[in-house]
């Protein structure tokens, strides 16, 4: 148990979680998915502490015996923090750590502190600095410094790391400051956006770790990063995806959506989620092969209701299928979505379909249209045969005849070449 004082210092956590008595939250491991989001940040699990209890206690939050079970725990096994896989109001931590005498981490402070140390643009950066500020405003007085054998460590990380040296009142300002400066860049963002809005775009929504960098990468050779770890990616990634019957749609990967997505991110992180409202069509990927999938369904549904979106266009798809040995889950899934499709965005299987799945869509979004376009606008034609999906052409004398369906929001840059509907006596001579 001696910690060496060469190797990289991992800090040691325990993690607390309660669990209810209902027979459902028995089927998956309770602290599973707290030790995936520790483990991403680095901390070794030392310990798990459950308590089988439904009301929290108002001032610790687990009963005080609990909390005695949970000292023991922090000095047999030196522990650095204590996580709990709920969030605690500002006095509960605070007397959780005079109590256990090492830092305590919330839920949401850990998440803050994985989109912090996964940051990676400065729109990213300064987003994840407003929430935790926002976030830690009323529990600046907790002086973790005091208590944590290292520099930073779990909650300390990241730009908004500074939080622990300022006062209130600059933190005041600094929110400001970084509304601010947030905004420009989101303005700027927009023109970007509203720039291309004539593609079709599709975004790829999920529950973090279902497989969403690893379907994009597939789809698109992209080098998205994926690691098995959560939230591997924060910033949002568009792409160009071609089918392989030519037609080619935009592809976004997005930050993973995970059960209790601290409020903070979800307003903050208005530009990454509208490529999400922007979309054309959504691609919710679904780690079937994960105990709990059902739920991560509900919960990624929770936050796109969230931003307005539950009416958009969606495939749902069943990812990891290479993984299952009983077919019951997705059975039941694809009963209550009929139209889900099976992957495996490892394997590369399931895909035809799914392209299929996409042709349709962008084939809805579109209108069928007989166009006359002069041989010499090599512009116009590249653009539909780009975007726009050609039924049947034919040359005549300089003038390429062309009926093709073209995307809706595209109609007006063909509307000078629009063809007279047959039957209808021609204008000119
Ligand atoms: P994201 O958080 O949704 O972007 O998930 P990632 O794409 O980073 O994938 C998370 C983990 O699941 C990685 O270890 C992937 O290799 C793995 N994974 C993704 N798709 C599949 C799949 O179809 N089958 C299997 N067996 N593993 C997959
Ligand atoms: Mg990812």
């Amino acid at each position: 148990m001696k910690k060496s004082e060469l190797t990289v210092y991992r800090e040691r956590a325990i993690l607390v979680g309660t669990m209810e008595e209902s027979p459902r939250s028995l089927r998956g491991e309770p602290l599973e998915e707290l030790e995936g989001l520790a483990k991403t940040v680095g901390a070794e699990i030392v310990g798990k502490v459950i308590q089988r209890r439904d009301l929290p206690a108002a001032a610790t939050f687990i009963g005080s015996g609990k909390v005695g079970e949970v000292k023991e725990l922090v000095s047999a096994m030196e522990a650095d923090a204590v996580i709990f896989d709920n969030d605690l109001s500002p006095a509960q931590a605070k007397n959780l750590e005079e109590e256990l005498g090492v830092k305590v981490i919330d839920r949401t402070e850990l998440i803050l502190d994985i989109f912090a140390t996964h940051a990676q643009t400065l729109q990213a950066k300064l987003q994840v600095e407003l929430a935790q500020l926002q976030y830690t405003l009323p529990r600046l007085r907790r002086m973790w410094t005091h208590l944590s054998r290292q520099e930073g460590g779990i909650g300390l990380r990241g730009p908004g790391e500074r939080q622990l040296e300022v006062d209130r009142r600059s933190a005041r300002d600094r929110i400001a400051d970084l509304t601010q400066k947030i905004g420009e860049i989101e303005k700027r963002k927009q023109r970007e956006v509203g720039g291309r809005t004539d593609a079709f775009r599709v975004a790829i929504v999920g529950y973090t770790n279902a497989g969403k960098s690893t379907l994009m990468n597939t789809l698109t050779g992209a080098e998205t990063l994926t690691e098995d770890k959560l939230f591997s990616t924060l910033d949002t990634k568009t792409r160009i995806w071609k089918l392989s019957s030519g037609m080619k749609v935009l592809i976004s990967d997005t930050v993973g959506f995970i059960k209790n997505l601290p409020h903070q991110l979800v307003s903050s992180f208005h530009a990454t989620l509208e490529e999400v409202t922007d979309a054309n069509l959504l691609f919710h990927v679904v780690d079937i092969s994960h105990p709990d999938a059902r739920e991560q369904i509900e919960s990624v549904d929770l936050v796109l209701a969230e931003i307005g979106c539950s009416q958009k266009e969606t495939i749902v798809i069943f990812n990891k299928a290479d993984k299952l040995t009983d077919l019951t889950e997705l059975t039941i899934a694809q009963r209550r979505y009929p139209d889900g499709i099976a992957i495996s965005a490892l394997n590369r299987t399931g895909l035809d379909a799914l392209e299929r799945g996409v042709e349709e869509s962008v084939h809805r979004s579109m209108i069928l249209l007989d166009l006359k376009i002069p041989a010499g606008e090599g512009k116009i034609l590249a653009e539909l045969a780009g975007s726009g999906r050609i039924q049947a052409q034919e040359y005549i004398d300089g003038i390429v005849s062309i009926r093709a369906y073209v995307p809706r929001r595209e109609l007006y840059r063909y509307a000078p070449y629009l063809a007279p509907i047959d039957g209808e006596c021609s204008k000119t001579s």
